[in-house]
């Protein structure tokens, strides 16, 4: 073993939440009090006193924060922590081990659609049921919903062609042995209702810890109860910081887990994030967060003796606003990295103002959001193929891969192969080939010789990749199709590579790059990103941008989740915070007069 976890990082609640195995244990503390170092910790002091690393279970909200918990666990004891992980890959595993169990037609071999994939099939359904096309993404989110609270049954529907759909949507994910994210949840919450499963988990872990619990859903709060072994658990979390309400995620899981847990609670009181002042606006925010969470919450106190700097700006219009932006970033550049400043928006509209200065000023600036590895393009288009040679059955995959790059074959062919009904979708292109002639048929029949030419490659996904590009003349389509940037394409094309390199089948790639964000974020640039996004990580200088009324508190949501969201986002800051607000703002093609929003009055009259 290597060095000891270092008690000399920690304060004295710290130490005391690190140390503590009695019962279970909730620590609740303010931003940047040190909760995730807690968990990390913890797991590395549970390691050095005897319990198997194999036998912990970490969970957090995000691929990054997993990996950067891994190679912190890594630093201080030198073991590989195998079960440190998010609520998504977790019940994966779960999944994967005991599909037999759900008895609904799900084969061990199911790949996993993302909300996009899910989407496409989702709306697939609607159009084959006449179901109004408008209402698909609303009802879409209405089932996501049911199933994060684990409320999903048929006599939730009141409307008869939502059941339908519903219904369908389900065994066409089974037709085309996929799962979406919130089935993922849902089917390891239906497995572990089997005490036989349950027990099993009981048994193999003998430790859980959990980071960002504010942000659990109802479904992953009873996933976790039902694995865990006589009380030893830790929940950290911060009622202030509950931002993902429209997504299923409850604060109220917190009072449930005192009521039902009976923790033993602890506080965190110092913030050593950031400077004075900062942390001053901070805790003016917080003074807005609704009465029900005073109790549970502490104001922060600063460690930090540097004074630190808020600056608050009204302009006249966005490109005003993102000159101003660039200028700040420009002149701190001096003392720090550009990858050390951020930009947090509530909404991605406001980006683009913002993206045109910096590109036209050179400087580096990439969409965290946007660089969503999996979501790109280009990634989707060349994996379609591994993920349809590796599996006929998913639809989604054969529509993208037999159109992209185009071949020529239309909607209505491909209307026609799915009504063959088969359940192989190479199958049924053959047997349609066959009955069509000329260039389609063809198209067809090279289509389906190249995918059972893939097929022979599975073991071997990089090589896979590599025949799909040339074969495909990927990159010549790139050139032509996204003349701007196929540069920049063809690079995530690489980073693929390099990553499928790791497996020896895609199925293992599939499950181990779940939430996969690419490792763009590493590089030297300024950080754009959905305030969302920025849930626990930290930068030196943090930019809010379009503090407008309408926006910033946006008035689709509900205020105290604003309140909320606004308390994550100042918290980002270290040193510099920059807070401002457009007097006129282009929106849906017209100029039109803004205002400043609740938010930026409240801490200008604060301050000023
Ligand atoms: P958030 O609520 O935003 O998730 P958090 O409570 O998880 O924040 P951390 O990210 O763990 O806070 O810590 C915030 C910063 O303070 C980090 O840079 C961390 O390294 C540092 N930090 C935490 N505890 C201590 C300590 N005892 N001494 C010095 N630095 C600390
Ligand atoms: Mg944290």
């Amino acid at each position: 073993m290597k060095t000891a976890y270092k008690t000399a990082e920690l304060n004295y609640s710290q130490l005391q939440s690190v140390r503590f195995t009695e019962k279970p244990l909730l620590v609740l503390a303010g931003a940047g009090s040190g909760k995730t170092r807690v968990i990390t910790h913890k797991v590395s002091y549970l390691i050095e006193n005897n319990y198997p690393p194999h036998k912990i279970l970490a969970i957090t909200f995000t691929k990054r924060a997993a990996n950067e918990m891994k190679e912190r666990v890594f630093k201080y004891t030198g073991v590989e922590s195998r079960w440190i992980s998010t609520f998504h890959s977790f019940c994966l595993k779960i999944v994967r081990s005991f599909v037999k169990f759900l008895n609904n037609g799900l084969k061990p071999d199911f790949i996993v659609y993302d909300e996009d994939e899910a989407f496409k099939l989702f709306k697939k359904v609607c159009k084959d049921n006449y179901f109004d096309q408008d209402q698909a993404l609303n009802l879409f989110k209405r089932i996501s919903y049911l199933k994060q609270h684990g409320e999903i049954n048929d006599s939730v529907f009141q409307d008869y062609r939502e059941l339908k759909i519903y219904k369908t949507y389900e065994s066409a994910l089974i037709q085309c042995n996929a799962v979406d994210f919130d089935n993922i949840q849902l089917f390891a919450y239906k497995l572990l209702a089997n005490p036989e499963i349950s027990n099993y988990f009981k048994y193999m872990f003998d430790y859980i810890l959990i980071d960002e619990f504010q942000d659990t859903s109802p479904i992953q709060y009873s996933i976790v109860k039902s694995i865990t072994k006589n009380g030893n658990i830790t929940a950290v979390g911060d009622p202030q910081q509950s931002i993902y309400g429209f997504r299923g995620a409850v604060v109220d899981n917190i009072l449930k887990f005192i009521n039902e847990f009976n923790p033993k609670i602890i506080k965190l009181e110092e913030n050593y994030r950031s400077c004075k002042v900062v942390l001053h606006v901070a805790n003016t925010v917080s003074e807005l967060i609704d009465e029900k969470w005073k109790s549970l919450v502490v104001k922060l106190k600063n460690t930090k003796t540097d004074e630190g700097t808020v600056k608050i700006a009204l302009h006249e219009d966005e490109h005003s606003e993102a000159l101003w932006i660039l200028n700040n970033v420009k002149a701190l550049t001096e003392s720090f990295s550009l990858s050390q400043i951020a930009i947090l928006v509530r909404a991605r509209y406001i980006k683009p103002a913002i993206k045109e200065v910096f590109a036209r000023a050179g400087i580096l600036l990439d969409d965290v959001d946007d660089y969503d590895f999996f979501k790109r393009t280009e990634v989707r288009d060349v994996l379609s193929y591994l993920k349809f040679a590796y599996n006929p059955s998913d639809y989604v995959s054969f529509e993208r891969a037999i159109t992209t790059p185009p071949r020529r074959i239309g909607e209505k062919t491909l209307k026609q192969i799915a009504e063959l009904n088969e359940t192989d979708y190479l199958k049924a292109t053959k047997v349609y080939a066959n009955t069509a002639k000329g260039n389609k048929r063809d198209a067809l029949l090279s289509f389906v010789r190249f995918i059972e030419y893939l097929q022979g490659f599975l073991n071997d996904p990089a090589q896979a990749l590599n025949i799909v590009v040339k074969t495909t003349s990927y990159v010549d389509y790139l050139k032509e199709k996204f003349k701007d940037d196929c540069e920049d394409r063809f690079a995530s094309i690489k980073e693929l590579f390099v990553l499928l390199k790791r497996y020896k089948s895609l199925k293992d790639f599939i499950d181990d790059t779940l939430l996969y964000n690419g490792n763009r974020s590493e590089r030297q640039a300024v950080k754009l990103m959905t305030v969302h996004t920025a849930k626990g990580l930290e930068f030196d200088a943090v930019f809010l941008p379009s503090l407008e009324r309408g926006i910033f508190p946006d008035v689709r949501c509900e205020f105290d989740e604003e309140v909320r969201c606004f308390y994550v986002a100042v918290t980002r800051a270290k040193k510099y915070l920059f807070l401002s607000a457009c007097k006129t703002r282009e929106r849906f093609g017209s100029r039109q007069g803004s205002a400043p929003g609740k938010f930026f009055d409240y801490i200008k009259n604060a301050y000023i």
